[in-house]
């Protein structure tokens, strides 16, 4: 019902990380293990870049099934409580309470799996705790719903501040290398370029 991006990151040592396990149905819950397990990853850590319902569908699936706990940051914490009531308000069949944060990021933490390290950096706006994860060795980063193709995150919902994101996008992620790649929580990736190019709400911008 919400299409999200759910990804799964690994590297030769096949150790693993999940950011933001959107998997809300069964056979979703299905394709992600069947994934995991025929490429026998270890899964080392359950990432969150923010607690928004469908950023969290899955989590307590994940927790139960590779027993690693969620890492989130603090500051989207009451989401947890908001996406419950939320789910039940769009009439969500969500049986499982959502697992609770087992370990907090902040700005400038590190997680490391295998060969690979992200940092992640806070950029709020669109949620008060939104995290990017960013792997410079792989020039990319996992957005959450801080940037997209074309447009950035809506900052309607509880704790969002349109300036807040807009700023923290312009001087967190548009100062890193423009070849960056992106990978948002919704839709296509696209590139730090691009979106300084063409997302209309940074058009023209030198960075
Ligand atoms: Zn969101
Ligand atoms: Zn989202």
């Amino acid at each position: 019902m919400f299409p999200v991006n759910t990804y799964v990151l690994w590297d030769d040592t096949k150790e693993a990380a999940i950011i933001d396990c959107g998997c809300l149905y069964e056979k979703e819950k299905q394709t992600l293990k069947e994934y995991i397990t025929s490429n026998k990853l270890t899964v080392k850590h359950l990432l969150n870049t923010h607690l928004h319902l469908d950023h969290i569908f899955g989590n307590t699936f994940v927790v139960q099934t590779f027993g690693v706990q969620p890492e989130a940051c603090q500051a989207d914490e009451f989401w947890l409580e908001e996406s419950v009531k939320q789910s039940r308000m769009l009439g969500f069949n969500w049986h499982e309470a959502p697992a609770p944060i087992g370990k907090y990021l902040k700005d400038g933490d590190t997680v490391s799996f295998g060969n690979t390290l992200l940092e992640a950096i806070h950029v709020p706006g669109h949620s008060p705790g939104s995290l990017v994860y960013y792997c410079k060795a792989h020039n990319c980063m996992f957005a959450g719903d801080v940037l997209f193709r074309g447009t950035i995150g809506r900052t309607d919902l509880m704790g969002g501040n349109f300036d807040t994101l807009v700023e923290g996008i312009r001087t967190r992620l548009f100062t890193l290398p423009l070849d960056t790649t992106v990978y948002p929580g919704h839709g296509a990736q696209t590139t730090i370029q691009n979106e300084t190019m063409e997302n209309p709400f940074f058009k023209g911008l030198n960075p």
